[in-house]
Parts: structure tokens; sequence; C-alpha cells
């Protein structure tokens, strides 16, 4: 079984972003994965509304 990108990636300042992506992180550790699809949506969400980022 492997995880979705599973990996977290600090934005410097962004402590809302690394919240993010640990709660992932937490979520497949523990095979919640309809939370990790939820934050693979809010994560690159976060960055386009907050940081302005397309990615
Ligand atoms: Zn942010």
């Amino acid at each position: 079984m492997s995880l979705p990108s599973a990996r977290p990636e600090p934005v410097p300042g962004c402590r809302d972003r690394l919240g993010l992506a640990v709660q992932r992180v937490n979520a497949g550790s523990v095979g919640d994965y309809s939370k990790v699809s939820d934050m693979n949506v809010t994560l690159p969400a976060h960055l386009r509304d907050a940081h302005g980022d397309e990615q």
C-alpha cells in the first residue's frame, strides 16, 4: 500500500500549509484515505488562494 505523495512540503512562514501537510500525513498513517484525498484538494487550494501558486 502506498500513499499518494504524502510528503510534507512546508512553505517558510506558512503555518497553515504545514498544518495541512501534517494532517495529510497523519490521516495516511491511520488509513484515513478520504481525509488524505480531502487534504490533497485543500493543500493546492490553499496555495492558490493564499499564495497565488498555480501548481
Ligand atoms: Zn499558506
